[in-house]
């Protein structure tokens, strides 16, 4: 058993403390790292505010880990002491299922176990990245490649597959009108890796506050939503919309700028209901889709992919004291692009 120093929240209006909590002991594909870099994902902030539903108090939220393998168990083959590693939403699935078996194991039929807010295979409840160790069985550990560095990685284990896996799944590629909704932590991903991919890409921010930063990043468009104007200006164009935004929002206003069998898939997961109108998806065979992370063969590559284009988020590395301002200023949309949790200050 490892005893591991942690921040976790105890109730969903309540601020950050500092903690311990135990990792269990190691078994056989079992690999202990010792978390270097943890990212702040908007998903965190739902959970600790208990937004998606009750959860299991205090709580250790983190799914965007970056560390070091310090341990591994006696049938441990794809790591070793020293390897750089990641860890991303979920920590284990069943393994069995038709989804498991076809890599998706974000959507096992079982339930992935999530990296916290959920319960292991031993029954105890699962604490996450804001902490300094995790145990994690080898299956759901990817490797970094060597050229990212490690407080960079952190926010591709989640704001960077969610993006990559969508993008890749509708086919984002050259020829492609893609438009990104929301600059955020997700949103700064998005656009980069379509970019990439290849497609024509439009931001769609709620200002122009941000523009220099995303034609930088690799956008070729920037739109504010709060201009009426844009809605107009890019109706009907759109193969493929990726929605970040972690609020409601008039879908159909969005609706209207897919082309004919056109996509929005929403990423953004508000913790309240959307509504729209069938007929903004009825009129031109549109379609509204949502996507959840990514399977863990599909980490890796996105991990290796983002290795050989350069693609790294921007981030703002954090001590573990300025988690609670750290989530208010993602509440602002005051981030540019992650925070990320430097351990050492645990
Ligand atoms: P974030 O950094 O806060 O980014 C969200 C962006 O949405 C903001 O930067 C802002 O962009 C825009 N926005 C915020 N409030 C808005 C409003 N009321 N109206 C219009 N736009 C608004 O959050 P994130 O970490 O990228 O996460 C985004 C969402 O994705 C969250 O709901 C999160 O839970 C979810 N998520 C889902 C998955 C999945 O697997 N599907 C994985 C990770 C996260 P602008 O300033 O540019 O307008
Ligand atoms: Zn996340």
């Amino acid at each position: 058993m490892v005893t591991a120093k942690a921040r976790a929240v105890g109730g969903p209006d309540q601020s950050f403390h500092a903690t311990e909590i135990t990792r269990r002991e190691l078994d056989v594909h079992d690999v202990l790292i010792e978390i270097k870099y943890a990212g702040i994902c908007h998903s965190d902030i739902h959970t600790a505010h208990g937004e998606w539903g009750p959860v299991h108090y205090p709580l250790v939220p983190g799914h965007e880990i970056a560390g070091i393998v310090t341990d591994i168990g006696s049938e441990v083959s794809k790591y070793q002491v020293g390897d750089r590693v990641g860890v991303g939403c979920m920590v284990d699935s069943c393994g069995t299922c038709a989804n498991c078996q076809k890599g998706e194991e974000q959507y096992c039929l079982n339930g992935n176990v999530p990296t916290y807010a959920g319960v292991d295979k031993y029954g105890e409840p699962t604490q996450g990245g804001y902490s300094s160790h995790i145990v994690v069985t080898e299956e759901f550990v990817v490797r970094i490649p060597d050229n990212i560095e490690l407080d960079a990685a952190a926010p591709l284990l989640c704001a960077g597959i969610t993006t990559y896996s969508p993008l890749h799944h509708w086919g984002a590629a050259p020829g492609k009108q893609v438009a990104v909704v929301g600059m955020g932590g997700l949103g700064h991903m998005a656009v980069q890796i379509a970019h990439a991919m290849g497609a024509e890409v439009t931001v769609l921010s709620q200002t122009l506050s941000k523009k220099e930063d995303g034609l930088q990043l690799g956008a070729d468009h920037y739109y504010a939503t709060n201009d009426e104007d844009t809605f107009k200006t890019l109706a009907g164009q759109f193969d493929l919309i990726i929605n970040t935004v972690s609020a409601s929002i008039n879908l159909d206003a969005y609706f209207s700028l897919l082309t004919l069998d056109g996509t929005l898939v929403n990423v953004g997961a508000p913790g309240e209901p959307l509504s729209l109108n069938v007929m903004s998806l009825i009129g031109h065979r549109r379609s509204f889709a949502g996507s959840m992370i990514g399977g863990i063969r599909e980490t890796q590559e996105m991990l290796d992919f983002c290795a050989e284009h350069n693609i790294a988020p921007k981030i703002e590395v954090i001590s573990a004291d300025r988690i609670d301002e750290a989530y208010e200023r993602v509440l602002a949309s005051d981030v540019k692009y992650r925070f990320v949790i430097d351990t050492s200050t645990l």
